[in-house]
């Protein structure tokens, strides 16, 4: 059985049309059972209505309704855990990854590869600002993350059920599934392709949150920054040390000595930037483990439809 998981923050323009394309899409696999699971993310447009409406047509279809937004993420996450396919595709509701591709990646999957993820080969219809900073992000990412998490990659993409449980054991709040993907291991094979547009609608990642994304990614897979304070550190402390032998040197052997308040103050200045900084960086971390320690639940469902009741193992 194939699994697709499509996340919906609200798409009530584009639902329709995605359900359509991907139905017809799955229709073509006929030796396999299959269903779609939205996750309605809290939208507070017509999203819902039109899934339900969906819901009631086609018994393929399932419907998890978040209480309230949780963000992209977790609303994949949550899809992940409703999921009981053998294999799970992961894809947006705004059809910039085109559901055609689903039966190579089911082909890949079935030669053997337990995820394979769609790489962008180029991506129209968004800005050149986007373009530029996500490439950028996964560029420095790779480069401070233990883990190599595969560049240009988004969430679109097939992951087997191992891998899948694999994920829904992982309790970590600030999730960065395709990091937590690469984590995983297994046999992970790229699928090449070019992103559509956006089928309709405006895009759900302004920049506050493709900043927060980031945020997650580099602190939950690196602790690079903490390093970075030990290494500046140092630095600093270098300077310092040649500012007092010069200072000493011009003293003792010469009849003038080192004035001037400005440099004294841009000294301070710049120490007590660099300290916030990386206090800043601290707290990053320490609010992560706080999260963390209070272990809230990841989200809460208000509502499942299509789903008999033990084809939910857990909640949240
Ligand atoms: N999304 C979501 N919750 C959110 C934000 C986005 O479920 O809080 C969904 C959204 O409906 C879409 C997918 O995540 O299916 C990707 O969002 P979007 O296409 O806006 O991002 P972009 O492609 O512009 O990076
Ligand atoms: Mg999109």
């Amino acid at each position: 059985m194939i699994s697709v998981v499509v996340p919906c923050f609200n798409e009530a323009d584009v639902i329709l049309e995605t359900y359509r394309r991907l139905s017809a899409v799955l229709e073509q696999e006929r030796f396999c059972d299959r269903e779609i699971i939205f996750v309605d993310d809290g939208s507070h447009d017509e999203t819902l209505l039109r899934l339900r409406a969906i819901q009631t047509e086609d018994p393929k279809v399932r419907v998890v309704s978040l209480s309230r937004n949780f963000g992209h993420q977790i609303a994949v996450s949550a899809g992940l855990e409703h999921s009981s396919g053998d294999a799970v595709v992961l894809i947006d509701a705004d059809l910039q990854d085109p559901p055609e591709l689903i039966p190579k990646m089911v082909s890949a999957w079935r030669q053997g590869a337990q995820v394979v993820y769609g790489v962008r080969r180029d991506r129209p219809g968004e800005t050149r600002f986007k373009r530029f900073t996500a490439s950028s992000f996964y560029r420095i990412l790779n480069r401070l993350s233990d883990v190599s998490i595969p560049l240009d990659t988004g969430d679109f993409r097939l992951i087997d059920r191992c891998v899948v449980d694999a994920l829904c054991r992982m309790p970590e709040r600030d999730r960065f599934v395709r990091g937590l993907v690469a984590w995983s291991g297994f046999v992970q094979k790229p699928l090449h392709y070019s992103r559509d547009p956006r089928f309709a609608g405006n895009t759900k990642y302004p920049l506050k949150r493709m900043i927060g994304l980031a945020m997650d990614a580099i602190f939950s897979f690196s602790s690079v920054p903490l390093r970075m304070a030990s290494w500046i550190g140092f630095a600093a402390s270098l300077l310092a040390l040649l500012g007092i032998m010069y200072a000493l040197v011009v003293r003792l052997f010469t009849d003038a000595w080192v004035e001037g308040w400005a440099f004294l103050l841009i000294a301070m200045l710049f120490m007590g930037g660099v300290q916030l900084f990386f206090m800043g960086v601290l707290g990053e971390y320490i609010g992560r483990i706080y999260a963390e320690a209070k272990g809230r639940p990841l989200y809460l469902v208000r509502e499942r439809l299509g789903f008999s009741n033990d084809d939910i193992q857990s909640e949240g």
